[in-house]
């Protein structure tokens, strides 16, 4: 079935063809590639992106529609595993996308905050962790105790973070916008358009921007990412509105929210079945879909109908952290690509690095994330 995101009706984008040569060819056309062509287009660069299917047809539309600060590890893991200096410029490069999104998105953004939940008592200990290095690093954060806790929640989650800078997306609306940007902007996008080879561009610079889809372009990156699969259900709308923001849990292993219209939207539990989950087929499996289905049983005390279920890929690394940058092997092809499950905000943000790394203007969180950091 397909994803709830995409199924909106879109205007279709502007046709613009260059004149001349591109300076940058960029493939994959989700929020990391528009981002990216944005960026290009607005320094005066001739940008041409190639995207397979459509604009958001792969993980930028298929997602859990969260837009969270910071990277895929909690902020205390992120300051403990690479320095508090570094892990605060990196938390801040995401507070500022996120501002940067309530501005661009219209709509497609909410800014309503999330709720890390602790599921259990040992958990309760991760999650006070990272609210005492946010709150003693100055981020805005929220401790909430069970009696705190909306009734939904009450006498299953023993604790949760409020995280005040989040927010909730329309994916697809989001990235569709920003595509239309970088096209008024001047960039040509082709959908429709798959990259066999990058020896098929005839561009002096390259982009690849695939995130878990990066098999067959470049050999370096197929050793550095891990295409993983993402599956949810959504239902149809409840008759209330139990969860206002994103919720997730679990270390992001289970999450939820629901859209404006009250449907329950819900994924995660690739734990069903870790080892299957290691892939880039995308479609879904009973027992994931299962275990979510439990979980919304839990969630709701009934079942609703049932109405999109979809799985999508996104692409893991080793340490958490994207790859963005040149490629040591080859310095004509640049990458932003790996966000580890946390692309939205991420994804928008290393888009619009690179795009400025390649127009001039290098940001020195570059170095963190360069991609010859790490081996297979
Ligand atoms: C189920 C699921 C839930 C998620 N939930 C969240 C969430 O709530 N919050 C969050 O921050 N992140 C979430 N993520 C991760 C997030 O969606 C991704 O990190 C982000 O969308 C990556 O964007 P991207 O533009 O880099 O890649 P994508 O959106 O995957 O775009 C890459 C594009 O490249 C195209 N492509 C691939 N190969 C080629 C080729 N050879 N030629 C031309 N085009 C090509 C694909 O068709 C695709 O459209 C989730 C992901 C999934 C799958």
């Amino acid at each position: 079935m397909a994803s709830f995101w995409l199924e909106e009706p879109a205007e279709p984008l502007p046709r613009r063809t260059l004149a001349g040569d591109p300076d940058v060819e960029i493939v994959g056309g989700g929020v990391t590639g528009c981002s990216c062509a944005l960026a290009l287009a607005e320094a005066g660069l001739r940008v041409r992106l190639h995207e397979a299917r459509e604009i958001a047809g792969g993980a930028s539309g298929r997602n859990g529609g969260f837009a969270l600060r910071g990277g895929a590890m909690a902020y205390d893991q992120a300051r403990e595993q690479f320095g508090p200096a570094w892990a605060r410029s990196y938390w801040d490069l995401t507070e500022h996308a996120l501002r940067r999104m309530a501005e661009l998105a219209g709509d497609a953004f909410r800014h309503v905050g999330s709720l890390r939940l602790a599921a259990d008592d040992a958990e309760v200990a991760d999650v006070r962790s990272e609210y005492d290095m946010l709150t003693s690093d100055g981020y805005a954060a929220e401790w909430l105790e069970v009696d705190d806790l909306p009734p939904s929640l009450r006498g299953r989650f023993p604790a949760a973070l409020l995280h005040p800078p989040d927010g909730a997306l329309q994916p697809a609306r989001w990235v569709r916008r920003l595509a239309r940007r970088a096209a008024d902007a001047g960039a040509e996008l082709r959908e429709h358009s798959p990259v066999s080879s990058l020896d098929d561009l005839s561009a002096p610079y390259v982009v690849i921007a695939t995130d878990g889809h990066t098999r067959g372009l470049a050999p370096e990156l197929d050793a550095r990412i891990q295409p993983t699969r993402g599956q949810v259900i959504v239902t149809e709308p409840l008759h209330e509105l139990l969860f206002d923001r994103p919720h997730y849990a679990r270390h992001g292993l289970e999450y939820w929210q629901q859209t404006p219209d009250r449907r329950l939207v819900i994924g995660g539990w690739r734990d069903a079945a870790l080892e299957q989950e290691w892939t880039a087929e995308e479609t879904i499996t009973p027992v994931v879909q299962e275990r979510i289905e439990s979980a919304v049983r839990d969630l709701l005390g009934e079942l609703p109908e049932i109405t999109h279920r979809w799985a999508g890929i996104w692409g893991t690394t080793r340490d958490l952290l994207p790859l963005v940058g040149p490629l040591p092997e080859n310095d004509r092809v640049w990458v932003s690509a790996g966000y580890s499950g946390h692309g939205n905000v991420l994804g928008f943000a290393c888009g619009e690095l690179v795009g400025r790394a390649l127009a001039g203007d290098r940001d020195a969180l570059l170095a963190g994330l360069a991609p010859g950091r790490t081996t297979a």
